[in-house]
């Protein structure tokens, strides 16, 4: 009998197996492709890896007014394909052998539940006391009114096996992935053009970094169409809901995933469109949990493994999860990364709030880098901070410094005491936090 059988051996299932073993329980673990997940295998890593290449061939644009000469710079995608597959191998094996150092059963082989206490995968029964489904989730396959290929369409999935990337491409969807993958492509001198739906791009994000964001695209000649859709497809000529038309030789779906569920027999677990689950997990069905994007609480990695961690001390001794969706943090990659967390000025509408905004350009480490796009917004209840929305250099790390102080709870005057080191972006952080007071000493006198 095992303590837990684990469905999924991505971010979220990977790390509650080890941190179930590191507290002496005894798991199975249960993977139908690849240990990583999506994560490691079709998401998180492999895009960051030629994102990586993509910054590089941009960066050489910038190398003539920083004093370098490089003559005519070209790019071999199939080498950049081959250091990202190499990239995502190694930690695969390291991942797996650190799966397995731990004592844990790995089970390659789809799962399915057979009971509230069984589960069968490659014909073998595996008693387990709980059960954690951490399936996770896959593009949505979308079928557009007209005629066309279907490799006309691509997913996260399917751009990434390409052997070559196309001149001319569509983004359907201006979120985390869409954002990210134009980023990619504009790199590597393509032509793109996002089109979505809401008024601004990246909808989820403060408004007024949806606006830099737009002000960048235009400037980087990245074509975006808000406030439509795609209405239909004729061969390659994509027609908008309004009504704008254009010829492209790929379209790129950057939205929708569905769940993937394992098969179970005489159980129900509520779904609606995703897993439902209560404040610890725990699905409609007693002692089956479910973690990471099933649940569709937060769909990034490292809510996945937060969660991972929290439903294990919940099944280890009873400690109730506490998983705050407000404490998120949201990066979208690429340059200048975005990065934000909290509250937007939007939610706060009938709350009294501060505001801060200090632009990068009043850190002397971003003007020595040559690196002044973007700002640190900070928004403030009660001497708190509630949200943090920035764009700019080594936004991911200043976002993760801001979340501290927010995880701590941390008055904004006391945050203001500690020491920052100069030059860094991090002071940044420090003149965002002075402003609130109108105390900020790098930005612009405020005219009486
Ligand atoms: C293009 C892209 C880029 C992304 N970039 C980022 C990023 O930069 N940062 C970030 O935080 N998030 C990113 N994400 C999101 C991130 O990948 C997911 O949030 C994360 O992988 C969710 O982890 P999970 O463990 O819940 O599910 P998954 O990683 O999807 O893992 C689920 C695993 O379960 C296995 N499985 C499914 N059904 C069964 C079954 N019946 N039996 C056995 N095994 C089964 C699957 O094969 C899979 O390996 C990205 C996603 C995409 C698509």
């Amino acid at each position: 009998m095992f303590d837990i059988g684990i469905i999924g051996a991505g971010p979220a299932g990977y790390t509650a197996a080890i941190r179930a073993s590191q507290y002496g329980l005894k798991v199975v673990l249960f993977e139908k492709e690849f240990n990583g997940g999506t994560c490691l295998n079709k998401g998180c890593i492999p895009t960051k890896a030629i994102l990586h290449s993509a910054h590089l061939f941009e960066e050489i644009k910038q190398f003539p007014k920083n004093g370098i000469t490089v003559e005519n710079p070209s790019f071999d995608y199939s080498l950049i394909k081959q250091r990202e597959v190499k990239t995502v191998e190694k930690i695969r094996k390291s991942l797996t052998k650190l799966i397995t150092d731990y004592g844990i059963r790995i089970v390659e082989g789809e799962a399915e539940i057979k009971s509230p206490t069984a589960i069968l995968s490659n014909g073998e029964k595996f008693e387990c006391a709980n059960i954690i489904i951490a399936t996770g989730s896959k593009p949505n396959k979308f079928k557009f009114n007209g005629n066309y290929s279907d490799d006309f369409i691509l997913t996260s999935d399917d751009i990434l096996n390409l052997e070559t990337l196309p001149e001319d491409i569509t983004i359907l969807g201006s979120g985390a992935i869409g954002v990210e993958w134009a980023r990619i492509l504009t790199g590597f001198n393509k032509k793109v053009r996002v089109i979505e739906l809401a008024q601004n791009l990246i909808p989820l994000a403060d408004t007024e970094v949806s606006e830099r964001i737009e002000r960048i695209f235009k400037r980087n000649k990245i074509e975006f169409y808000l406030g439509t859709t795609i209405d239909k497809i004729e061969n390659t000529t994509v027609t908008l809901t309004n009504g704008v038309s254009f010829e492209t030789e790929k379209v790129l779906v950057a939205i929708g995933r569905s769940i993937s569920l394992p098969k179970t027999e005489n159980l129900t677990i509520e779904t609606e469109k995703f897993v439902k689950v209560d404040s610890n997990f725990e699905t409609s069905q007693k002692g089956i949990f479910a973690i990471g994007d099933v649940n569709g609480v937060s769909m990034l990695a490292h809510s996945a493994s937060n969660q991972a961690v929290q439903v294990v001390e919940y099944i280890k001794d009873g400690t109730p999860c506490s998983f705050n969706k407000d404490l998120v943090p949201s990066v979208i990659y690429g340059s200048p990364e975005i990065a934000w967390t909290g509250k937007r000025e939007k939610d706060l509408e009938n709350i009294k709030y501060k505001k801060s905004v200090f632009l990068m350009a009043g850190l002397g480490k971003a003007q020595a880098d040559d690196n002044i796009e973007g700002f640190i917004k900070l928004l403030s209840v009660d001497e708190k901070i509630v949200g943090a929305h920035i764009v700019g250099g080594e936004a991911s790390a200043l976002l993760q410094e801001i979340l501290i102080l927010m995880n701590l709870g941390a008055t904004t005057k006391d945050a203001t005491k500690i020491i920052y080191a100069h030059p860094t972006y991090s002071e940044g952080v420090l003149e965002a936090l002075e402003g609130l007071e109108g105390l900020s000493i790098n930005s612009p006198k405020v005219k009486e």
